[in-house]
């Protein structure tokens, strides 16, 4: 392979990340994923097309806006612009119109190409630290070819590459990006089928897999080099103990000896506007976060799921005390 022209759509990258592998990173962060979990905190990644949201604090008021849209998707109300979400294609004209940059079009088509010259910008921090590129999103196995250009072709820089992916995918699809993947970051959330489908929308059957189809090719093929499995911790969705020790007790079992790492990433909120600049509706939006006991409680749990200790690790933002 690979076509380097091939495009994708992303949201964003971040640079100088520090939580999706080893040393400092740049994230890619694809659009699109085929889960919708019900705490998502990623909103804004879960369409594969491109979204318009509206920052309320910038707008004027001037409703240039509303002329430039070609779709009429535009009413100005006393609450505030409306945006026909049915009918918004995500021209992005009304982004363009705008004076006082209250309106973003989230989603950027680009080629492997240009994405690859912009993240070799960062390279001198990716050697002197240890780290690479990391794809996220959203799900970068949805854009299996785009995935595959941007990892060979990094690879082929001598970059470090880790792919963040909910496991939900092909094995086909991982066949062709595992070659060029030093770091598999695997979420599992979790492991009851039934509370699987429940609340991301779909089985676990074939993320389970798929988990095992990497440990295959990790003993058979060598790579990928190392596989961190990361569990997020939603107040009473995966967060009980039967879960955390259903999981520690999974990867104790099949993969005792692949796993180096298992991250336990705190709840966080930071994503509640988000949704509202979208115009979602969150579940979650008035749950706290976690207290610090809570998420001691759930690293001892998985402490003592039958995993090696010390591949346990909890991290994220807490509250020091329940509300009153
Ligand atoms: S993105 Fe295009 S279609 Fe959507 S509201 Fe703006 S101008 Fe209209
Ligand atoms: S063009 Fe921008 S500032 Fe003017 S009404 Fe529309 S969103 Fe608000």
């Amino acid at each position: 392979m690979s076509d380097i022209e091939v495009t994708g759509r992303i949201l964003h990258l971040q640079r100088l990340s520090t939580e999706d592998g080893p040393g400092i990173r740049t994230t890619v962060f694809f659009k699109g994923c085929p889960l919708r979990c019900v705490w998502c905190h990623n909103p804004e990644s879960l369409s594969t097309q491109p979204q318009t949201q509206w920052f309320a604090v910038r707008c004027l008021g001037c409703q240039t806006c509303i002329e430039s849209c070609p779709d009429h998707c535009l009413t100005m109300t006393d609450s505030g612009l409306i945006i026909d979400r049915e009918r918004c294609q995500g021209c992005g004209k009304c982004a363009e119109a705008c004076p006082a940059g209250a309106l973003e079009t989230l989603g950027k088509v680009i080629a492997v190409d240009e994405l690859l010259y912009e993240l070799l910008k960062d390279r001198a921090y990716y050697e002197k630290s240890g780290g690479g590129v990391t794809l996220s999103g959203g799900e970068p196995t949805l854009q299996a070819e785009f995935a595959e250009g941007l990892l060979y072709s990094l690879k082929k820089e001598g970059i470090h590459t880790a792919l963040d992916t909910c496991g939900l995918t092909s094995q086909h699809t991982l066949e062709g990006l595992l070659p060029y993947t030093d770091l598999v970051l695997f979420d599992l959330k979790l492991l009851d089928p039934v509370l699987h489908q429940q609340h991301t929308g779909a089985s676990n059957q074939r993320i389970l897999d798929n988990l095992l189809f990497i440990r295959q090719t990790m003993e058979k093929q060598g790579y990928p080099q190392d596989l961190w499995v990361r569990t997020p911790l939603i107040p009473e969705v995966t967060t009980t103990q039967e879960n955390l020790t259903a999981i520690g007790e999974y990867l104790a079992l099949n993969l005792n000896s692949h796993v180096s790492r298992w991250e336990l990433c705190a709840f966080n909120n930071l994503c509640r506007d988000q949704y509202t600049r979208l115009g979602m509706v969150w579940d979650f939006a008035n749950t706290p976060l976690l207290t610090q006991d809570t998420l001691y409680q759930c690293e001892q749990i998985a402490k003592n799921s039958g995993v090696n200790p010390e591949i346990v690790i909890a991290s994220g933002a807490t509250r020091a005390l329940d509300p009153l």
